[in-house]
């Protein structure tokens, strides 16, 4: 079993307070920084020595070694976040998107002298629009919500271009993620929520009452965030278009249909896919993403510009797209994580599909062995096949311990592991939301079945000590509540604290 090193690692300035030397510079060299210095007048020299640590070379790398070894991600262990697809990232990906020749591109160079960038951004449009069944592809969009906010846009010109400017609703599931109200929201739509029916699909009934000339269209993730593909899915496109209105489709869950099925396919008239959940790119740190937008039909001419397109001589930015909603980011969006879902694209070709196989495989099985411990459920769906993930309720399990769904996830925690995605969707009552991606082989997901095993037993025989967990972790368990308010951070956070003093320091 994996285990967190328990270092207790002190901020760099404490560990750099003796006036050690990391570097002996070489006496030409220091020589010619000295006289550089002189060339500075006296005024703007400064007249105390600067706070910054001074260690030896080897107490940096023992320092950054430690500090790497108190975290955790995705080179160390699966991240089964549900929803956010976090998958195993190839280092061949890393490897070309690191290159000088990719880092050091400027923006404003001659189009000339980057033809071949050109044609990898050009290759990728092609091939997402293939995989999504669309006709037309931007890449501009920075995040999954980025892309959510162009499609939407997209939407309200289309209706505003026709005048029918009464259109102002977008209907969104209740098992929706909070980035769909919102984008539609920031878009200038009212929201009406709509309905899962027992069976984890949207209630078409429900749907269908909602439905009016004011309907500008719906926003719909399929699967859903049930890990449920939306059976009467055709039956709500009809629907939806017979009123008026469009179909947008949140792609975060591409990974369960990749190269099987296609939204375009289903009626969606636009599409977001978030290349570093379905693809590659490392994520969830706060890493750049990439929300490609791709559109069919009616929408097709409003994707935001510019597109990259070929005159069978030169790749070129293509500015006029008629009725483009315009930018949504700086330049053509972030480039390297398209690159390196572009690699990751280029080496599995058609083989693609097996990521949907193996994906929902992996899901089903690990469904069907942890349904079988006392206290979980399905609460929607529950004779149904999952596709990429698969939504847990601890409900029962709560009802008889008391132990929360927050409480396992901080005792996998102690076993090794990174929590899955917890009290999401808001419809299932004590939730974890596990997707295990294609990365994972059958020996991890049973070690992940086998942790399950052993909390739901301490559950019921020991409720008590799992309020405690996690403890064989170098932070222990954190009061959520002080945790994410930014002013009571400081004393929950020992780290954050002291930093503070030392910012103080550096100051006075
Ligand atoms: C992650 C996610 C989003 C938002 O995507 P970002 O790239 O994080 O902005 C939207 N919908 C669903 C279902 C998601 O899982």
């Amino acid at each position: 079993m994996y285990k967190q090193a328990k270092w207790d690692e002190p901020l760099i300035f404490e560990v750099g307070k003796h006036s050690k030397q990391g570097l002996l510079v070489d006496d030409e060299f220091r020589q010619e920084f000295l006289d550089a210095i002189n060339d500075i007048p006296g005024e703007y020299l400064r007249k105390t020595g600067p706070l910054i640590p001074s260690l030896s070379e080897v107490e940096v790398v023992r320092h950054f070694t430690r500090l790497s070894q108190m975290s955790y991600g995705i080179d160390v262990g699966s991240v089964p976040l549900g929803s956010c697809t976090m998958k195993y990232n190839p280092k061949v990906s890393e490897d070309i998107a690191g290159r000088d020749s990719v880092c050091f591109i400027h923006p404003y160079q001659d189009e000339s002298t980057i033809q071949g960038l050109l044609r990898i951004l050009y290759l990728m449009q092609t091939w997402l629009k293939e995989i999504t069944g669309t006709d037309v592809c931007s890449l501009q969009p920075p995040a999954g919500a980025s892309g959510e906010l162009a499609g939407a846009l997209m939407i309200r010109k289309y209706h505003e271009d026709r005048g029918e400017l009464d259109r102002n609703e977008m209907l969104i599931p209740d098992s929706a993620h909070g980035s769909n109200p919102a984008s539609a929201v920031m878009a200038g739509f009212k929201v009406v929520k709509i309905p899962t029916d027992p069976n984890g699909d949207t209630d078409v009934d429900a749907l269908r009452a909602s439905i009016s000339n004011r309907t500008a269209g719906i926003m719909l993730t399929n699967p859903s965030t049930l890990g449920l593909f939306e059976s009467r899915i055709l039956e709500i496109s009809d629907i939806v278009h017979k009123a008026g209105g469009l179909l947008y489709y949140d792609g975060a869950n591409l990974n369960g249909i990749l190269g099987i099925a296609r939204p375009g396919d289903m009626g969606f008239d636009v599409v977001h896919i978030n290349l570093h959940k379905t693809f590659a790119a490392p994520h969830g740190g706060g890493g750049p993403g990439a929300g490609a937008v791709c559109a069919k039909g009616v929408l097709k001419d409003y994707v935001p510009a510019p597109i990259v397109d070929y005159d069978g001589r030169r790749f070129y930015f293509k500015y006029d797209v008629r009725r483009s909603i315009g930018r949504v980011s700086w330049f053509y969006g972030n480039i390297v994580p398209i690159i390196k879902s572009f690699i990751y694209l280029a080496c599995l070709g058609p083989r693609v599909r097996e990521v949907a196989e193996i994906s929902v495989l992996n899901t089903n099985y690990f469904m069907k062995e942890v349904t079988k411990l006392p206290g979980v459920d399905l609460v929607y769906g529950r004779d149904r096949w999952r596709k990429h993930e698969v939504v847990l309720s601890f409900n029962k399990l709560h009802r008889d311990t008391g132990v929360t769904a927050e409480d396992i996830a901080k005792a996998l925690l102690d076993r090794g592991f990174h929590a899955p995605t917890i009290y999401f969707p808001l419809i299932v009552p004590e939730a974890h939301m596990v997707e295990l991606t294609e990365s994972e082989s059958k020996e991890y997901i049973d070690s992940l079945v086998e942790a399950y095993k052993g909390i739901v037993r301490q559950a019921y025989s020991a409720p008590e000590s799992l309020r405690r967990a996690p403890q064989n972790t170098s932070i222990k368990r954190l009061d959520p509540l002080p945790a994410n308010h930014p002013r009571t951070m400081a004393p929950t956070y020992k780290y954050i604290g002291r930093l503070k003093e030392h910012r103080k320091l550096l100051k006075g």
